[in-house]
């Protein structure tokens, strides 16, 4: 990178990248389109549009869209046992439900055959702590799709199961094949803390001087997935939105180093064209809106008590947090060809745009279709003998499955942190038109966005950031979605918001932290 350029994490790609970022979205209605605008007028920036050559229905699905990047939360990986490409669920009702209520062995991913089915019986468990869940494959087949019932491993001995081929060979050419920890127990992060921070020390130079060219002999493959290991580990140990970061980068790297192999001289041999080739990677997460985590996170009222003092050590502490976390990921990833991707910086922003754009990834677990199915069958059984022939058993052992897994109450929907590039284009707005929404039958971690009205063309596409209705569906007072909102940094100027402010409460001062 040349001297003075604008660090990666803050260059803006082009107009040619945010139309890209619409079309990563599958417009629902017929003949429908979403549209990303560079202004969407209003002092807003950016915004979506509804494109379509007709009005979207109240009701009707505006678009679709796949995460560019998506993690599962570490604490949420046993409870429910998902693909690391598209978290669909893989296996059948007994793993589920094996999971769901800790009873896997969870963690290690040798949990994952499922417990055979045991003998038939009316009470749906039996001896071992294995489940019997009938009528499963007929209820996932009444549904239009079935988990597969089982994955495939990870070819680097990680044990990460995939729903098949396509997703473990897209991870394994991508960011996973990069980040893959290999077989064995993690290595302690914080010994291997001190090793790096002692090497970088005692080397001269910046850290970036050293380099760590891929491949270049066996040990330091060895090298790589002691150090992924190591950076996921801590990951873990601290915030997983660390892995979810670092996993953007192993992307970007791997993209830039196939661009780099096709272009080699453009725009000219060297350093110029593996610039060229970084940028053209970065550009589907330079949309983003990014800001550095250890700034943009709101400081919590404890420590904002011992006044600024208490602020400053705070974001202190998150910045030598994200420090050590972009130390261990460059020990295993660093690529001399690319210096200004392993900028601390660089993690920091990625960080900070999934706090800021805070999209949720939800699946719901495929038990949660199988015990409606089976309510279904027990609400339409009405005379004795359907019942009979229903296997009344079947109906009592499904009911006293979810008993089980009410009492349980733990969360067994896959849930975790993603980005979404055309969603994250959309505005807030007190009273939407848009809402995401997953439905059980939604297998995979597509955001799924529908239109809460009708919905004209040319008309703006909005979603709600905040909660901004109480449990009563009661529009909270101005002043209360200011408060929610502040964490976003801005001020919310929708028709609602202008309306009530102006008509009884005085505009208050600038919000604190806005720009
Ligand atoms: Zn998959
Ligand atoms: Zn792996
Ligand atoms: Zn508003």
């Amino acid at each position: 990178m040349a001297e003075g350029a604008t660090p990666l994490w803050r260059w803006a790609p082009d107009a040619g990248a945010l139309a890209d970022a619409a079309t990563a979205a599958t417009a629902g209605g017929a003949g429908g389109k979403v549209e990303a605008r560079e202004d969407a007028g209003g002092g807003k920036g950016r915004g979506l549009f509804w494109a379509g050559l007709a009005a979207l229905p109240a009701g009707a699905l505006a678009f679709r869209e796949r995460p560019l990047a998506a993690a599962q939360h570490v604490s949420n990986r046993a409870a429910a046992p998902c693909c690391p490409g598209c978290h669909r669920f893989v296996g059948g009702g007994e793993r589920f439900l094996s999971a769901c209520l800790g009873r896997g062995g969870e963690g290690t991913g040798d949990s994952l055959t499922a417990t055979p089915p045991a003998a038939a019986g009316g009470s749906g468990s039996a001896p071992g702590g294995s489940f019997r869940v009938p009528r499963w494959k007929e209820a996932m087949a009444a549904g239009g799709w079935a988990p597969p019932a089982a994955g495939l491993r990870c070819r680097g001995g990680c044990g990460a199961e995939y729903c098949g081929v396509a997703c473990e060979e897209a991870a394994w050419r991508g960011a996973h094949g990069l980040l893959c920890p290999g077989a064995g127990p993690a290595p302690a992060w914080d010994e291997a803390l001190e090793a790096a921070r002692a090497e970088e020390e005692g080397t001269a130079g910046p850290p970036q001087k050293r380099a760590r060219p891929e491949s270049s002999n066996a040990e330091n493959g060895l090298g790589r997935q002691f150090w992924s290991a190591a950076f996921l580990a801590h990951a873990a140990a601290t915030n997983d939105v660390f892995a979810l970061a670092g996993l953007c980068v192993a992307d970007v790297l791997s993209r830039a180093r196939r661009r780099l192999a096709e272009r080699p001289a453009e725009p000219a041999p060297g350093a110029a064209a593996a610039d060229a080739a970084l940028r053209w990677a970065w550009t589907p997460y330079g949309l983003g809106w990014k800001a550095l985590w250890w700034e943009c996170v709101p400081c919590p009222p404890e420590s904002a008590e011992g006044g600024n003092g208490g602020e400053r050590e705070f974001r202190a502490a998150l910045r030598g947090l994200a420090g050590d976390s972009a130390l261990l990921l460059r020990r295993a990833l660093f690529d001399a060809r690319f210096p200004a991707l392993f900028d601390d910086e660089v993690l920091g922003s990625l960080v900070g745009m999934f706090e800021l754009n805070n999209l949720d990834m939800v699946v719901s677990n495929p038990l949660a279709r199988y015990f409606r199915y089976m309510e279904s069958l027990r609400e339409g059984v009405t005379g004795k003998e359907e019942a009979g022939g229903l296997a009344e058993g079947d109906l009592a052992a499904a009911a006293a499955l979810e008993a089980l897994i009410e009492d349980a109450d733990t969360d067994c929907h896959c849930s975790g942190t993603a980005f979404f590039r055309a969603q994250s284009l959309m505005n807030h707005s007190c009273d939407p038109n848009c809402a995401a929404r997953k439905g059980d039958a939604d297998a995979d971690d597509s955001a799924m966005l529908y239109a809460l009205r009708p919905i004209q063309p040319g008309e703006e596409l909005t979603i709600s950031y905040i909660e901004e209705r109480d449990e009563d569906g009661q529009l909270r007072p101005v002043e209360e979605r200011r408060r929610l909102l502040r964490d976003y940094g801005f001020e919310c100027g929708c028709p609602l918001c202008v309306k009530e402010a102006g008509a009884k409460i005085p505009v208050p001062g600038p919000t604190p932290g806005a720009p």
